[in-house]
């Protein structure tokens, strides 16, 4: 329990920040017109945020006549988030600086059956070269967050198991990194991250789904990404989507992602042609007219679209966005989805579904997690009530 001074002040301290973060940049007049609070409640916290670094004066208001007002905004390069996207493989890394630009980005590859030792090891390694070429000293990071394809458990912040990474069964990755690096590390599921970087306003409802070898979603609502009480909310790719038909890495029949998942559309092409190709030379056989590739995009299109319109149907959320599904909207894939969900949907809604393509690239995939860290960085306490005999107190629930 926090003294009610303190508790006030951080609050104050918190509406200023989140001020500033919003616009941007701001003259003081503003935010104290924004947060209502007292001029000099609002000159101690600035002057309190520029002594932490946290903010820094970034030019004048240009006027005609009189002052010209000093704008303030959020300091660039002195404290920074890393945010790192587990897809094995590659592994994308990026950091953000205070105001969520992204000031460096790399991608590495790891064995097929690395362990998960073996991908803390790789992170160490390449965070270590990221501080040297960035420039970045490790006391200036505010934390890391790490995105993982498996079943979370955020109570513990660890991933109970992740089907596609050799022996993970509880690994705390957590606590390895920790015991090297002292800033916080927070482990959530790979989709749910990456559908920060979707949200552009408060008001923004949205199922974000994720295509790679599995299949992933983040369902948003009111701008916030709904986690579920585990961390597993939108687990569509082990939805099932019927019961006697191929097995599911999990041990289950017929999940969604052995239809239309990257890895299920490798398999079906090998089973059909006896040649192997990626997926991305898959997309392109089929951008050229290969009709058995065709084909499997054409049915891995349908069955993609029935597990949208189930999710769509189970939030009545109609705006979806697609992530990583590495082709252009008029490639044949995307338009059996498009057609799929259209079909499935037919009298659910006044409203037609839409879906599209997340316009975000590879080298930001880290920076869903680096938008996680700012958000628990700028996170405003939160605050009840406990009136008892002897009068009420403030209580931080944070
Ligand atoms: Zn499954």
């Amino acid at each position: 329990m926090l003294k009610n001074t303190n508790i006030v002040k951080m609050a104050n301290q918190a509406l200023v920040l989140d001020s500033i973060k919003k616009n941007k940049k701001i003259t003081t007049e503003e935010i104290i017109n924004q947060t209502r609070l007292s001029r000099t409640t609002v000159l101690t916290m600035m002057k309190e945020l520029s002594q932490q670094k946290l903010i820094e004066k970034r030019g004048n208001v240009r006027q005609s006549v009189g002052r010209q007002p000093i704008l303030y905004s959020l300091s660039r390069d002195v404290y920074y988030a890393i945010g790192i996207d587990i897809d094995v493989a590659p592994i994308y890394m990026a950091i953000s600086r205070l105001d969520g630009t992204i000031a460096y980005s790399r991608q590495w590859d790891v064995s097929e059956n690395a362990d998960g030792r073996e991908i803390k090891d790789s992170i160490i390694e390449h965070v270590s070269k990221a501080f040297v070429e960035a420039k970045v000293s490790r006391d200036k990071i505010i934390g890391m967050g790490i995105g993982l394809p498996g079943v979370m458990n955020l109570q513990q912040n660890i991933a109970e198991k992740i089907s596609r990474i050799r022996g993970w069964e509880n690994y705390d990755i957590a606590k390895e990194l920790g015991d090297v690096f002292d800033f916080p590390i927070y482990v959530r599921n790979d989709t749910h991250l990456l559908g920060h970087m979707e949200i552009e306003s408060e008001n923004e409802n949205m199922l974000y789904i994720l295509h790679r070898s599995g299949i992933g979603m983040a369902p948003i609502i009111n701008g916030e990404v709904y986690e579920g009480i585990f961390g597993n909310a939108g687990y569509i790719g082990h939805t099932r989507i019927g019961a006697q038909g191929r097995i599911c890495n999990c041990g289950l029949k017929d999940c969604l992602e052995v239809y239309c998942s990257k890895r299920s559309i490798e398999k079906s092409y090998e089973e059909k042609t006896g040649s192997h190709l990626g997926y991305d030379a898959l997309v392109l056989a089929a951008k050229n007219g290969d009709l058995d590739a065709c084909d499997i995009f054409r049915k891995a299109g349908n069955y993609f679209g029935i597990g949208i319109t189930n999710a769509i149907k189970t939030y009545d959320i109609l705006n979806v966005v697609i992530g990583d599904l590495r082709c252009s909207e008029d490639h044949i894939f995307f338009q059996s989805i498009q057609e799929s969900v259209a079909e499935n949907s037919v009298n659910f809604s006044v409203k037609q579904p839409t879906v599209r393509l997340s316009s975000h690239k590879k080298d930001e995939y880290g920076m869903g997690a680096c938008q996680f860290v700012l958000e628990k960085f700028f996170e405003q306490p939160k605050f009840h009530t406990n009136i008892s005999e002897n009068g009420g107190e403030w209580v931080e629930t944070m």
